[in-house]
């Protein structure tokens, strides 16, 4: 869960801590030049790991990293052809769907699934979610926010975050504010038994109730192939599917993660819930499947 040290663009002075509150630039008031550095030491390390990566890659398709201005929805140049060529801006070109596995597909009880990947220890510096669609496994939209020249305050992306999900009417604020037919979906218990909550106490906000139930991916995958993966990295070695991007950057991780789920999808896996929190005494988180990753 460690954060890409190729990330920080400007590092920390003693007496700030490395938060998403500490750090609201515009990016408009970035001059040009620095945009430019920013992006490119923003992406180094996914570069760095990269020609691996591509070997691995079918012929057909090309990765490069994610332009980290597009995915939060800023980017200003979208209109160069150069930094189109070095920078993906499309999503769905790393999570197509192959026609012929959809032979297998299993009718779901829900709509969507959020994959999910935070990263960060002390506070979260990366929040990226990708929105599947759990009948036709396609790529339909992403959240991200991240620390960065961009970073806003947790309670702004929550903010931003229920706008978006109200958008794609995955949520209704004065229906409950639970998820409509749709979950979230991680690679283990982390980021929503653990980082969630010690965030909202940092950020000192309410914990909503759609971070209250979730679908960890590892139990499914251990009770749907009898098989114990401990991480997306085993998950993805014994599915065979090549790793692109860096690992531990959250954007990348939540990129493969969704490629698993494409995958056992495609194997005819029947997803549900796999862990709530108890209404009654939030601190409490009820596991439904007897068998599963501790
Ligand atoms: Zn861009």
């Amino acid at each position: 869960m460690a954060f890409a040290r190729a990330f920080v663009p400007f590092p920390p002075s003693s007496s700030s801590r490395p938060s998403l509150l500490f750090l609201t630039i515009s990016h408009l008031s970035v001059p040009f030049q620095s945009i430019r550095n920013l992006t490119v030491s923003a992406s180094s390390s996914a570069l760095n790991s990269s020609a691996s990566m591509e070997m691995e890659a079918p012929k057909t398709h090309r990765w490069r990293p994610m332009c980290l201005y597009y995915t939060q929805g800023r980017c200003i140049k979208m209109d160069d052809a150069t930094h189109l060529e070095k920078f993906n801006h499309n999503y769905s070109a790393d999570l197509k769907v192959n026609a012929t596995c959809l032979n297998r597909l299993r009718p779901q009880d829900l709509d969507y699934l959020l994959v999910l990947d935070l990263e960060g220890k002390v506070e979260i510096l990366e929040f990226p979610v990708l929105m599947i669609d759990a009948k036709t496994m396609e790529f339909i939209d992403a959240f991200h926010r991240i620390w960065h020249d961009t970073a806003i305050p947790f309670k702004d992306v929550l903010q931003e975050f229920e706008v978006w999900m109200t958008n794609h009417h995955l949520w209704e604020k004065d229906q409950g504010g639970s998820l409509h037919r749709a979950a979230f979906v991680t690679c283990g218990n982390w980021d929503l038994k653990t980082m969630i909550p010690k965030q909202c106490k940092i950020s000192k906000i309410k914990m909503p109730l759609y971070f209250m139930e979730w679908i960890n991916l590892k139990d499914i995958y251990l009770n749907f192939y009898k098989r114990t993966a401990t991480g997306m990295m085993t998950m993805m070695r014994q599915l065979e599917i090549p790793v692109w991007g860096s690992h531990h950057l959250g954007i990348d991780d939540a990129k493969n993660i969704a490629r698993v789920l494409q995958h056992m999808l495609a194997d005819g896996v029947v997803l549900q819930i796999t862990a709530r929190r108890s209404t009654a005494s939030p601190d409490e988180v009820n596991f439904f499947f007897g068998n599963r990753i501790r």
